[in-house]
C-alpha cells in the first residue's frame, strides 16, 4: 500500500470539486492502484492494470475519467453534450456500484457530468429515454450497451473518449466475448482505454490487443492479498472440535475479536450449527446460504458479484474451519483488510490439518522462508472456565435443530418471494399452512448465558478486556428479551464500523 510519501490526491491537479467528493468519502490518502493509475491516466496513457476487488480501482479509473470530462467542458470550445466515457461490466450489479462510485465521486460536479447506468432491470424503450440525453458516462454490461448501439439509441463513433473494461476477466467467463467484439465495431479508431482485472489470462491477452494502444502494465501487487502491516494474519491450533468452539465463544465474548466478522466453515450444516451456537450466548449471527436466492442472504451492498460478497468494513476473518485450498484462503482472507482499512484472519487449525496448513502456507509465502500466518499466542488453559457452558451450548445444537434452522429459512425465503405472491393470492391455503408451520422447535436460549461473570474472565485479560462494556447488568426478563432479539438480528445489517482500527491481540500469556 502507499507509503507516507506517497502522491496525495491533492498533488494530481485534480478539480478541486473531485478532490472535495474525495475528502467527502473520507479518503485521507490513494491506494497504491490509484496513486499509481491516475497520474498515468491524466497523461493520457493506456492502462492494464491488475487490481483485484477491495484495490480501489473503481475509483483509480472514475478519478481520471471525471478529472478529463471536466477539463474538456471547462476549457474546450462549447462542447456539445456528448456520450464521452464507457464503462463495461460483467454484472448488474457491479454496474450499479460503479455508477454509484462514480456518481459520489461527481457529487460536486453533477450538473456539468451525468451518468447513466443502463443495465438495469428496465426495458430498452425507458432506457433509450435517458440515453437521448447523451449522458457523459453510461455504464453498462456487453449485452445491454450492444443492443442500444444496434438500436440506434446509443451512438459512439463521433464521441467516445475514454472506454473502461472493467473486471476483464470475468467479462470472458461470464461469455461476453461475442458482444464485446462486435461492440468495438460501434466504436471510433482512437481512444483512451482502461483494463482492469484481478487475472491477466489468455482472455485478458486478447482483450488487449483489441482495445488498448501502446498500454502501460501495473501489476501492483505480487501478492494477492495486503501487507503485513495492513493485514494481521494468524493461526491457532486448536487440540480438537470442542475447543474451536470453545476459543471462539471466548474470543467473541471477552471482545477480543471486535467488529464485523466473517466466520467461515466448511460445510452449510456447520454454518447453523455455529449460529445456533452462538445464539445461545446472546452473539448475533447470521448465515449466508448461497442455496438461498440473492434477496435472503444478507443482501448488503455488493452481494452477489462473482468474486463473492464484499461486505463493507469488515474487521476480521475467521477461518473456524481450515480452508481447503490456498485459493480458498486467499478468497477468504481477502474479505477483510479492503481497501486501506486494516483487518485480521485468524485459522483455527486440528493438528490433523498442519500438514494442510503447511502447503497453504507455502502456497502464500512463495520464495520467502518467512512463516506468513503467525501462531496466535493464546493459553487456552486460562479459558477453560468456559468449557462446561461451551459443552452445554454444543449440545442444544442438536441435528435437529440444524435441519429446523435451514427449514426455517427457507420457508421464510418462500413467504417473502415476490415471484411466488401471485401464486399464494391464488392458493392462500398453502399460504397459512407455511405460515402456521414456521416456528418449529427454535434452539432454547438461556438467557443466562449471555452474560460472563467476572471469575470466568481469565486473569491476565481482567482489565484489559472488559465483555460488558457498555453494558449493563440485565434483569432477567430484559435478558431474555434481547436473546429474541438477537435471534431475529442480522448483524451483517445492522453493525455500525467505528472506524477503530481492529484488536486481535490477546496474550494473557
Ligand atoms: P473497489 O476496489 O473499487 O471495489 O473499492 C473498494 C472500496 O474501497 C470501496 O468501498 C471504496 O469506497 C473504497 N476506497 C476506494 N478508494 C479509497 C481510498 N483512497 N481510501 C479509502 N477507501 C477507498
Amino acid at each position: 500500500m502507499a507509503d507516507s510519501e506517497s502522491l496525495g490526491f491533492e498533488h494530481m491537479g485534480l478539480d478541486p470539486r473531485i478532490l472535495q467528493a474525495v475528502t467527502d468519502l473520507g479518503w485521507s490518502r490513494p491506494t497504491l492502484i490509484q496513486e499509481k493509475a491516475i497520474p498515468l491516466a491524466l497523461e493520457g496513457k493506456d492502462l492494464l492494470a491488475r487490481a483485484r476487488t477491495g484495490s480501489g480501482k473503481t475509483a483509480a479509473y472514475a478519478i481520471p475519467m471525471l478529472q478529463l470530462l471536466l477539463h474538456k467542458k471547462a476549457t474546450g470550445p462549447v462542447v456539445e453534450q456528448a456520450v464521452r466515457s464507457l464503462v463495461l461490466v460483467p454484472t448488474k450489479e457491479l454496474a450499479r456500484q460503479a455508477q454509484s462510485m462514480i456518481q459520489q465521486l461527481a457529487a460536486y460536479c453533477a450538473r456539468d457530468v451525468r451518468v447513466a447506468n443502463v443495465s438495469a432491470a428496465e426495458d430498452l424503450a425507458s432506457q433509450r429515454a435517458v440515453l437521448m440525453e447523451k449522458p457523459d458516462v453510461v455504464v453498462g454490461t456487453p449485452s445491454r450497451i450492444l443492443s442500444h448501439l444496434q438500436q440506434d439509441n446509443l451512438k459512439l463513433r463521433d464521441s467516445l473518449e475514454l472506454l473502461v473494461v472493467d473486471e476483464a476477466d470475468l467479462l470472458f467467463s461470464f461469455g461476453f466475448e461475442e458482444e464485446l467484439k462486435s461492440l468495438l465495431c460501434h466504436l471510433p479508431r482512437i481512444y483512451q482505454a482502461f483494463l482492469m482485472s484481478a487475472t491477466f489470462n489468455e482472455d485478458v491477452q486478447a482483450l488487449k490487443e483489441l482495445v488498448l494502444h501502446n498500454p502501460v502494465t501495473l501489476k501492483l501487487q505480487e501478492s494477492q492479498l495486503p501487507g503485513a502491516d495492513q493485514l494481521q494474519q494468524f493461526q491457532v491450533v486448536c487440540e480438537t472440535e470442542e475447543d474451536k468452539f470453545l476459543l471462539l465463544y471466548a474470543l467473541l465474548k471477552l471482545s477480543l475479536v471486535r467488529g464485523k466478522s466473517l466466520l467461515f466453515v466448511n460445510t452449510l450444516d456447520r454454518s447453523y450449527r455455529l449460529r445456533l451456537f452462538l445464539e445461545q450466548f446472546s452473539i448475533p449471527s447470521c448465515v449466508l446460504n448461497g442455496e438461498l436466492p440473492l434477496r435472503s442472504r444478507a443482501s448488503d451492498p455488493e452481494a452477489g458479484v462473482a468474486r463473492g460478497i464484499d461486505f463493507h468494513h469488515v474487521s476480521a476473518v475467521l477461518n473456524f474451519d481450515l480452508p481447503p485450498t490456498a485459493e480458498s484462503y486467499i478468497h477468504r482472507a481477502g474479505r477483510t483488510a479492503r481497501a486501506n482499512n486494516p483487518g485480521i484472519v485468524l485459522t483455527f487449525v486440528l493438528p490433523t490439518e498442519r500438514s494442510q496448513l503447511g502447503k497453504i502456507e507455502e502456497l502464500l509465502s512463495g520464495e520467502t522462508e518467512a512463516p506468513t500466518l503467525l501462531p496466535y499466542q493464546f493459553r487456552m488453559e486460562e479459558i477453560e472456565g468456559f468449557r462446561y457452558r461451551c459443552r452445554d451450548a454444543m449440545r442444544s445444537v442438536t441435528k435437529q435443530a440444524i435441519r429446523e434452522a435451514r427449514l426455517k429459512e427457507i420457508k421464510e425465503e418462500l413467504l417473502h418471494s415476490e415471484r411466488l405472491k401471485t401464486y399464494f393470492e391464488d392458493n392462500p391455503r398453502d399460504l397459512q399452512l407455511l405460515r402456521h408451520d414456521l416456528p418449529l422447535h427454535p434452539a432454547v436460549v438461556k438467557p443466562h448465558l449471555g452474560h460472563v461473570p467476572d471469575y470466568l474472565v481469565p486473569p491476565a485479560l481482567r482489565g484489559l478486556v472488559n465483555p460488558h462494556k457498555k453494558r449493563k447488568k440485565l434483569s432477567y426478563k430484559k435478558a431474555k428479551a434481547k436473546a429474541k432479539k438477537v435471534k431475529t438480528q442480522n448483524p451483517l445489517r445492522s453493525f455500525k464500523h467505528k472506524g477503530k482500527k481492529p484488536k486481535l491481540s490477546a496474550k494473557p500469556s
